[in-house]
């Protein structure tokens, strides 16, 4: 039992503890995951069939990488047979052997988040409501609160404060859409990530027998970052748990960071009183992160006023200090952040997956992606619009899609027309009334067309085309019935015009698009030959496509290659890089400027850091921009306040010096003042720029400057525009008349000036377009 070995004296006991209810609540990088993964393995060597054996993760990653190392304990074959993955795909292969018990086909589909939009977009608009009240994302996500909370639409309509309240927030139709939305998944055999709990909720207490199945087959159940799940994950767990109670859960309330997505950290809570005997071990050595880097993620997190109280601490080495660096745009700090990889690996030897990029939004991706690709260093983004959701990708998706499903209407409405063949909008219009006037699904107007023609006011030309492109899709589902999937895809990208078409487009983009039609393909085969090697491996259309719609947290998902990874803070969680490169630090983005109005926002933002600054084995490097190009201009940040939260005595600036000229009656002086003083402290209001602008005293140097005209800020080794100064008078065309105070920028192309116009107030410029002239 060499695997017990490494274990320290809780982490021992909370693997051996077989039987009954057990939770472990630590913090980050405790070993959670690590005891998780050797509880399984010590249930198997223990006599217990994997069979028998559910564990649930966050991420399809996390699965994977439990059970390579399970693997290693018990073996391949005994790792295999474990019902191990997330509680999506987990319950969406459960759900498709008893969709029968709900109606549903078991072949139905599942839409990812872009799918079930597009199928509100149309709810919405069928229903001629304002879209500018029922924006489609909002009403999509207050549907997805109802769902986690296993509010049905029947249980809101009886429910008067939901009602209300939704109406009193200006939205008395939601309920309606509600109910548009789910009878049109429902028709389409379709059902949203939301669903995949909802509806096995509903399974689980509406038959008993199938829960009574469950329950025995599921005799061990295991949980990893039990903080995150919602109303519904819980449900299912208790329900599934409750007659052998054999349930370990392990999380951390610290890392916390779902809430907008309905988990519930009061979950962790109820296990007490769910299982008044279950066991809790608590883990306090943090084995992932230097000294320096965990006791900073302490500080930070102690914060926080709702939160269990936990002791954390390192005995890995003291490590560096984390370093910081302030940017003067986002394209600085990208630049920044990929020069110090391309150092790194150079200097330390370390390999570019040593490399992670953590941030806020999505959004920030572009220009790392931009600075990484002209070092010609090697990355993956993780999340955002993975490979999956590209829309050539899911444009042949949606055909395999209407082969396995004929009732997916999200689907047929994608290709039906694509490539152009004739069947314009209006013809698609005319079907979906005719097929909506009789109740039935259009396919089966496509099916009999020959009998339906006469009806549908349509002319022979288009009834030829709707035949073809029927015949055709029919054409692949025979083919479907002796040939594997990747075959019968290849024959759909070709005899669709798909390829062709693509083809056409020799740009860059273009070819980018084939190659990904390629890659898809090639996915397949990949596929095919994975579930040749396991038991009971299932290579249908069907099952690709469900690991592909569960796959949205992997960009694609060959794990191979060194490469940087890029991700949000969400998608992080859980995992952990020897060097990591938390950037975007200012106001308003992280914290989001969403979510920084209630305390309860902030500190869940302050948990996000937490849980960011956590993943860092060796070296953790801070990085912000003082201004920012968002919503097509540039605009002027500030530094997080998170960044003045972590104690001074474990960060060290990588350009702390500001040097700050002063324009006076004798001539230019310079000081150089260090950017943070003896108090963590930055410039935090917009008021402590203006000393520097104005005479009054820098705080850092404590010094009153006078007579002072006006200051410029310059990066150290920085130059400044020769034609604007600042304490210029200047004209712009639309602006009229100001005065420049400020001038910051290394790069003549982009060096921005701050100015003071007299009717329009302070505004920021970039010189090169600004066009301002001298008066
Ligand atoms: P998080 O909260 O971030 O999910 P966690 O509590 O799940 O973290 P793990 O990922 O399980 O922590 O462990 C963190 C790191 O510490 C891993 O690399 C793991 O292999 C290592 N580790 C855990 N326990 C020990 C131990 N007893 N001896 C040596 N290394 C350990
Ligand atoms: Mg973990």
């Amino acid at each position: 039992m060499d695997y017990l070995k490494g274990l320290n004296e809780p982490q021992f006991e909370a693997v051996t503890t077989l039987e009954g209810p057990l939770m472990v609540l630590a913090g980050a990088g405790s070993g959670k995951t690590r005891v998780l993964t050797m509880r399984i393995a010590h249930l198997i060597t223990n006599g217990i069939d994997p069979f028998n054996i559910l564990a649930l993760t966050f991420t399809n990653k996390a699965a994977k990488e439990m059970k390579e190392r399970i693997a290693k304990v018990v073996g391949v074959s005994d790792a295999r047979s474990l019902w191990m993955g997330t509680f999506h795909s987990v319950f969406a292969r459960i759900l498709r052997s008893e969709a029968h018990y709900l109606g549903y086909p078991s072949n139905f589909t599942i839409y990812d988040a872009q799918d079930a939009l597009n199928v509100l977009k149309k709810v919405i608009k069928d229903m001629s409501v304002d879209a500018e009240v029922y924006k489609a994302k909002k009403v999509l996500s207050r549907i997805s609160q109802y769902k986690n909370n296993l509010i049905t639409v029947n249980a809101y309509f009886n429910n008067p404060e939901l009602m209300e309240a939704d109406e009193r927030a200006n939205m008395r139709l939601i309920g309606e859409i509600y109910r548009k939305y789910v009878e049109a998944c429902f028709k389409n055999g379709a059902m949203d990530f939301d669903d995949l709990l909802l509806k096995t909720n509903e399974l689980l207490t509406r038959f008993p027998e199938v829960l009574a199945k469950y329950q025995d087959r599921f005799r061990y159940i295991l949980v990893d970052e039990y903080q995150d799940t919602n109303h519904s994950q819980y449900l299912i767990v208790k329900a599934l748990a409750s007659k052998f109670e054999n349930i370990c859960v392990v999380g951390d309330d610290a890392q916390s960071i779902y809430s907008f997505r309905g988990a519930n950290i009061y979950n962790i809570l109820n296990f007490k009183k769910d299982y008044p005997d279950a066991v809790t071990v608590s883990l306090e050595q943090n084995y992932r992160s230097t000294q320096n880097i965990v006791d900073a993620a302490n500080v930070v997190i102690s914060k926080n006023l709702q939160q269990f109280k936990k002791n954390v601490f390192s005995e890995n080495e003291v490590g560096e200090k984390i370093k910081v660096y302030r940017s003067l745009s986002d394209a600085d700090e990208a630049n920044f952040v990929s020069a110090n990889i391309f150092e790194l690996h150079n200097t330390q030897q370390r390999k570019f997956s040593d490399f992670a990029i953590l941030y806020r939004t999505n959004s920030q991706t572009r220009a790392f992606e931009d600075a990484l690709r002209k070092k010609n260093i090697p990355y993956r983004v993780y999340g955002g619009l993975s490979f999956y959701q590209r829309k050539e990708v899911k444009d042949l998706l949606a055909y395999l899609r209407i082969l396995t499903n004929e009732n997916d209407s999200e689907a047929l409405s994608r290709i039906i027309n694509y490539p152009a063949r004739g069947i314009g909008e209006t013809t698609q219009n005319k079907l979906i009334v005719f097929a909506d006037a009789r109740n039935v699904p259009i396919t089966q107007v496509l099916d009999n067309l020959g009998f339906y023609a006469p009806q549908l006011g349509l002319n022979n030309g288009i009834i030829t085309k709707l035949g073809d492109f029927w015949a055709m899709i029919k054409a692949f589902q025979v083919m479907l019935k002796t040939e594997n999937v990747y075959d019968v895809a290849m024959e759909v990208a070709k005899r669709s015009g798909l390829i062709k078409f693509l083809k056409e487009d020799q740009t860059p983009e273009g070819i980018s698009r084939v190659e990904n039609i390629q890659e898809l393909l090639n996915s397949m085969q990949g596929f095919i030959e994975e579930q040749r090697q396991i038991e009971d491996g299932d290579p249908s259309l069907s099952n690709f496509l469900e690991n592909i719609a569960l796959s949205s947290d992997t960009q694609n998902d060959k794990d191979d290659g060194d490469k940087v990874s890029l991700m949000t803070i969400h998608l992080s969680k859980g995992l952990e890089f020897p060097v990591v490169y938390l950037v975007g630090l200012e106001e308003n983005l992280f914290p989001s400027f969403m979510s920084s109005s209630t305390r309860e926002e902030l500190e869940e933002e302050r948990r996000l850091f937490y849980v960011a600054l956590t993943r860092a084995e060796k070296q953790a490097y801070f990085t912000y921009a003082v201004s920012r190009f968002q919503w097509g201009k540039i605009t002027d940040s500030e530094p997080s306040r998170f960044l003045s939260e972590v104690d001074s005595k474990y960060i060290e600036f990588i350009n702390p010096m500001l040097e700050a000229r002063f324009v006076n009656n004798s001539g230019i002086s310079s000081y150089i003042f260090d950017e943070r003083p003896s108090e963590p402290r930055f410039f935090k209001k917009k008021e402590e720029k203006k000393t520097l602008e104005r005479n009054e005293t820098i705080p850092a140097v404590k010094k009153t400057l006078k007579p002072v005209a006006t200051a410029k800020i310059i990066n150290p080794s920085g130059s400044s525009s020769e034609d604007i100064e600042v304490g210029d008078r200047v004209r712009h065309d639309r602006f009229g008349v100001g005065e420049v105070t400020f001038l910051d920028g290394t790069d003549p192309q982009n060096i921005k000036a701050k100015v003071i116009f007299a009717n329009e107030g302070e505004k920021n410029l970039i010189l090169k377009f600004a066009k301002l002239t001298k008066i």
